[in-house]
């Protein structure tokens, strides 16, 4: 279609230059054509054809040029969707009974029924005003012919046409018009339908928004009908643009919605004959539609016009109505504009403007429905983040793992360019703040596992009053002390720190930092809240979680791994040595004359002892090597991958730190020596049990031979004689 009209234009363009001269041409021709008519009639110089000469072949060439002129005139302009006035329709008219009247003079009075033909028709299908104008002319024209030329007189005639032509005019006007009328009012109320139509959609459609509609159950139900909905009214707001169109007869009709700033105009919806239509955003402050949204009412052009700013050439357009869109009943916000054109000059009534000023308020509300829409969809994907963050967080058993959904989930949340979770401790009675986790790096340091003091930042504050923090909006976050002072948080202009509570206890804090302004609206600090909350929850849980696996596994004494910790450890290590062939070793140690310890320091000092023993076997072990209190003031050590000469060398270099070390007392410096059985599978033995018991024998035969010694398998097997004599 826009090809179509644009070619048409085109040839448009090449008459226009010459259309008005041609045009005005046209309109005196055709004048002076009636005059003539009006003079040959009423001068009788047109009787019959026999008296027809060349000058009057002439004025008749010339009354025909002045109705193909007029005809044609009108004929166009209707094809513009342009109005006709009265005056219009009078030169018409009296052209055509000028014509018909000279017929009827060249013919002879058997062709008179064509005036009143002729007048019926124009009774019938002009405005009253103009038929009965119409009327009078005919009775002049007749008046002309009946009385002259001066002293002929057939006021019969004359008296019998009057009366005739006003019996037809009335006639036909009672009959034609009647159906013209009925016909334009069933125009008028399809298009009087099609307004209610879109108003009754309009209101349902607020129903959407405002979310009353309880007809329809289940959440999924519910989006699908709003979908429908909302297809519904954008597919409405089409059609009550083309209504528009069609109604108001228009060059382009288009909604122009304001973008987010009101600084520009963006295309929403359009149906133009035009291919030159804006499509890109323009400057909301110019031309006639910046008119419109400063004074916030509609206004009408018409002739000459600047300021069409809505195309990227403007065609020519002359005639131009533009209202504006605007929220709450035009006591609200202004959200774009509607405007209609025509190419020629007619302009616009106040009726098109009550049709235009309707459609403006289908447009606004497909513009808050898209609104509302994506506000709907945006918290239901939050709902859906935040629950899928909870149950993960419930899911987590251990408190690194929480850690990271805690992080994860508010990164995805709040849209996070920085997060960090911090875990008080208590060391000493004193409280330190640890950075359990850092995603997104925004400072020069490495944060992560870097712990501080309790000092006067955002992040201690929050843990001390529980609160989030900072209450304001930060404009530099550089410049805020977050963690401590030496850490500087860049490119953030967001930031909010929010405890992490559970029940009374706040276990630390979730920092949230964004590059963008004003990242932290009032609900984004709830959400980040519940989250916080829920990780909380789920630390502690993991806390006590591992605290009791803690317990369950390790000596409460000295924090090595317990008796049977450290049996089912050395199962697993068997097969693994077992599968891969490879080593594994054992030490057992036990401490010697303990029993003369607790006696002469007392049980608490022995216990003392223990520690300080079990600290320097965890210290003299390798990380590999698994160490754990066998029993009373027994331990082991158990070495995957470690041959009886490595382990050998291992066992001497614990009973010489042992040796050496000196254990302070109530009753003055302590020193104890321990002895040691080594043995290695696959060397001495095929099974664990067997192994341990090797290691015991060595043990029990370095306690035979002298204490405060170390002895392998080997060693033992080659003095037999002397441990029997030991003991
Ligand atoms: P030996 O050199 O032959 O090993 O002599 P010993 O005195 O160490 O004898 P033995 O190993 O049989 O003695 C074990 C003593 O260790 C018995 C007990 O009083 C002491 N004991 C065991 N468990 C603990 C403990 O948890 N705390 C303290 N203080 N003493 C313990
Ligand atoms: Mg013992
Ligand atoms: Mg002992």
């Amino acid at each position: 279609m826009p090809r179509a009209a644009s070619s048409r234009r085109s040839a448009w363009e090449i008459v226009a230059a010459y259309r008005r001269p041609l045009s005005r041409g046209l309109r005196l021709g055709s004048f002076l054509g009636a005059v003539f008519a009006l003079l040959l009639v009423g001068t009788g110089q047109l009787r019959s054809l026999a008296t027809v000469h060349w000058s009057e072949t002439l004025y008749v060439a010339a009354v025909a040029a002045a109705l193909i002129g007029t005809m044609a005139r009108r004929v166009r302009r209707a094809a513009l969707g342009a109005s006709h006035g009265v005056r219009d329709d009078l030169e018409l008219g009296s052209i055509l009974i000028g014509s018909a009247y000279l017929v009827v003079e060249l013919f002879g009075a058997t062709v008179f029924p064509v005036v009143y033909l002729l007048m019926a028709f124009l009774v019938a299908f002009l405005p009253r005003r103009s038929g009965v104008a119409l009327l009078g002319v005919a009775v002049l024209f007749d008046a002309a012919q009946s009385f002259s030329p001066p002293g002929t007189s057939l006021p019969l005639q004359f008296a019998s046409h009057v009366g005739f032509l006003a019996l037809f005019a009335a006639l036909y006007h009672a009959v034609l018009s009647a159906q013209v009328a009925r016909g334009r009012a069933n125009e008028q109320a399809a298009v009087d339908r099609r307004i209610r139509e879109m108003e009754e959609r309009a209101h349902d459609y607020r129903l959407v928004a405002s979310g009353v509609q309880a007809s329809c159950e289940g959440e999924e139900e519910r989006e699908r009908w709003m979908l429908a909905s909302v297809r519904e009214i954008e597919g409405a707001v089409g059609a009550a643009i083309e209504v528009a169109e069609i109604t108001l007869k228009t060059h382009t009709c288009a909604a122009f919605v304001l973008t987010s700033d009101d600084k520009a105009l963006k295309l929403h919806d359009c149906r133009s004959a035009s291919e030159q239509l804006q499509r890109e955003a323009f400057s909301s402050g110019e031309g006639a539609l910046g008119g419109v949204l400063k004074r916030r009412a509609p206004i009408r052009l018409c002739g000459k016009l600047k300021g069409i700013t809505w195309y990227e050439r403007d065609p020519g357009v002359q005639s131009v109505l533009a209202v504006p869109i605007v929220e709450g009943a035009g006591s609200g916000a202004v959200r774009g504009v509607l405007v209609a054109d025509r190419m020629e000059a007619t302009p616009f009534t106040d009726e098109d403007e009550r049709v235009l000023c309707v459609v403006a308020g289908e447009v606004l509300r497909a513009i808050e429905v898209e609104r509302v829409l994506s506000y709907i969809k945006r918290t239901r994907d939050e709902k859906e983040r935040l629950f899928r963050a909870i149950e993960e967080l419930n899911r987590a058993a251990k408190t690194a793992e929480a850690v990271g959904v805690a992080i994860e989930g508010a990164r995805g949340l709040a849209r996070l360019d920085f997060a960090a979770l911090t875990l008080v401790e208590e060391e000493n009675g004193r409280r330190r703040h640890k950075v359990a986790r850092v995603a997104g790096v925004v400072s020069g340091r490495a944060l992560e596992g870097e712990t501080f003091t309790d000092n006067t930042g955002l992040v201690a504050n929050v843990v001390r009053y529980g609160v989030p923090l900072p209450g304001r909006d930060v404009r530099q976050v550089e410049r805020e002390v977050v963690f401590d002072e030496g850490t500087q948080l860049k490119g953030l202009h967001s930031l909010k720190i929010v405890p992490l509570r559970a029940g009374e206890r706040i276990l630390g804090t979730l920092v949230a930092g964004a590059r963008r302004h004003d990242a932290f609206d009032d609900d984004e600090v709830r959400t980040l809240e519940v989250l916080a909350m829920q990780a909380a929850q789920s630390i502690l849980r993991a806390n006590l979680f591992e605290q009791t696996e803690r317990m369950a596994t390790t000596d409460g004494l000295t924090g090595l791994l317990n008796h049977r910790t450290f049996q089912s450890r050395a199962e697993e290590a068997m097969l693994l040595a077992s599968r891969y062939k490879k080593k594994l070793s054992l030490i057992l140690t036990d401490i010697d004359h303990f029993k003369s310890v607790n006696d002469t320091y007392g049980h608490p000092t022995g216990d003392q002892v223990l520690k300080g023993v079990s600290r320097i076997l965890r210290k003299t072990a390798r990380d590999t090597d698994l160490v754990a209190r066998y029993g009373g003031e027994e331990f082991c050590v158990l070495m995957p991958e470690t041959d009886l000469a490595g382990a050998k060398v291992i066992a001497e270099r614990i009973r010489k730190e042992i040796e050496a070390a000196t254990f302070d007392t109530e009753l003055g410096p302590l020193k104890v020596t321990i002895s040691l059985g080594v043995a290695t599978f696959p060397d001495a033995c095929s099974a664990k049990q067997e192994l341990i018991d090797k290691a015991d024998q060595c043990l029990y035969f370095a306690k035979h031979h002298g204490r405060n010694r170390s002895v392998t398998v080997p060693e033992m097997e080659a003095g037999p004689r002397r441990a029997a004599t030991g003991a």
